[in-house]
């Protein structure tokens, strides 16, 4: 790999995995081109206050919260999702910071989490075999063969959604939602008489009673930047190279290159490979970047891929999202800590505990046993602890909303409650529920 020759579309010189087969190559280079020329969706600015936030996490003295829908999508898109979505996010980052007592660096898989990898390009339902559905960007989840073909202008459809959705979350941040005097009435209606709806209403009466003293002391949250707004970001995997070298914008500040799609990006575990075009393109951005590191990757191989993507050993730059699956963490992530260590390298070790453990219930049903979820967590805290380095983060899917798509939980759903309400686009999401019982869990394991 030559580093000096980088350019937003050195990538296309470069192996790649997971690209849609577009019939019209012509009107797919129409849609780039006038992507190119359209506003940014983040600032340089932005992203590197975030990667400040993860050299913070990478030093032990904050928390990375990351998480969001698996696949956002066009039906989906609706303010009250974004507000709830938002609520349960607030939620679990304010049980951390409160009963977890780390400073919360919070970034969504949200305005840009479209494109998907697939097991397989295509799909069988009994003898019809069709393209699989890659992301609301790239084709249409309708298993029908005109839904199934790559359609360029879904990228301009899902840019302009993401600015809508960035345009909402920054006035959430910013405006007033985010204030922390309003931290009961973030509470969504149908959490309110579960056990993890009860355990937050006593975190929030504590957070009002503390601000109320703070106030008689004569210290005034409203003219506390960091008690009534809150710094949010946004995230998405990197796959649809093509839209991504349209968003690739020179910063004026400092001349160097950013993907100002969202403020962090992440290289999939599938398209990781360290001469192929995933890599080459986020090697010449400067935002902080992901990789996620499946039970496939060893020592050298990671630290190849550190080489090419974080050669300068910036704290920040990068975040391992590890998914090994609840039960392989002990036999992948020590190899993978002990090569990074020897190395002295700088990373934010951050555990997504979604991803290796999906199962197809009797029901048919892609899901994720909740215990499962919560054992991968425990024991990514438990392996780090052995050795002496700091679990930064996590990496959920979640959403706002109710459904029945993980199993268990404190109100445990089956097998059978899943047809509920399992409105996913791709993989099954934490409920609200659900994510702040994880956020409970991971408050207290961090105050150990
Ligand atoms: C995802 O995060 O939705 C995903 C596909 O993850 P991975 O690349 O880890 O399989
Ligand atoms: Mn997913």
């Amino acid at each position: 790999m030559t580093k000096t020759s980088w350019s937003p579309a050195s990538w296309r010189e470069k192996p790649i995995q997971q690209v849609p087969d577009y019939p019209d190559q012509a009107a797919l280079a129409a849609v780039e081109a006038r992507i190119a020329s359209y506003p940014p969706l983040v600032f340089a600015g932005e992203a590197r206050q975030l990667k400040k936030g993860l050299a913070s996490v990478a030093r032990g003295e904050a928390f990375l919260l990351q998480g969001g829908d698996c696949a956002e999508s066009f039906a989906e898109h609706h303010p009250d999702n974004i507000r709830d979505f938002f609520r349960v996010f607030l939620q679990m980052a304010v049980v951390l910071t409160f009963a977890g007592q780390m400073p919360v660096v919070k970034v969504g898989r949200i305005a840009g989490q479209f494109a998907k990898p697939r097991s397989a390009p295509m799909e069988k339902i009994g003898d019809v075999e069709l393209p699989s559905y890659r992301g609301d960007n790239i084709n249409g989840i309708e298993f029908t063969p005109a839904a199934r073909i790559p359609d360029p202008r879904r990228v301009e459809d899902a840019y302009r959604q993401s600015a809508a959705t960035l345009n909402l979350l920054r006035a959430f941040a910013q405006g007033g939602y985010a204030n922390l005097e309003h931290v009961h009435q973030w509470m969504l209606g149908f959490v309110k008489d579960s056990p993890q709806g009860h355990h937050y209403q006593e975190i929030a009466d504590r957070i009002s009673e503390t601000m109320a003293f703070m106030r008689a002391c004569g210290i005034n949250p409203d003219t506390t930047p960091s008690l009534r707004s809150t710094e949010f970001f946004t995230s998405h995997e990197a796959l649809l190279l093509g839209y991504e070298q349209a968003m690739t914008r020179v910063d004026s500040t400092s001349g160097d290159w950013y993907a100002t799609s969202g403020h962090m990006l992440w290289i999939g575990d599938r398209t990781r490979q360290v001469d192929h075009a995933h890599v080459e393109y986020m090697r010449g951005v400067k935002n902080p970047i992901g990789l996620k590191c499946g039970p496939s990757l060893t020592g050298d191989g990671l630290l190849q891929l550190i080489d090419a993507l974080n050669p300068d050993n910036e704290p920040g730059r990068l975040t391992l999202i590890c998914r090994f699956g609840a039960n392989k963490v002990y036999d992948h992530l020590p190899q993978l800590i002990r090569a990074v260590e020897r190395e002295g390298r700088s990373v934010v070790w951050s555990c997504d505990p979604m991803h290796g453990n999906t199962i197809k219930a009797v029901t048919g049903y892609k899901t994720r046993p909740f215990d499962l979820i919560l054992k991968e967590v425990r024991t990514f805290f438990e392996v780090h602890q052995g050795e002496g380095t700091f679990p930064g983060g996590i990496h959920i899917e979640m959403t706002g909303k109710n459904v029945t798509e993980c199993t268990g939980g404190a109100r445990a759903i089956t097998d059978e409650d899943l047809s509920d309400r399992y409105h996913t686009h791709c993989d099954p999401r934490l409920n609200a529920d659900q994510s702040l019982e994880l956020a409970f869990l991971v408050a207290e394991l961090l105050k150990k």
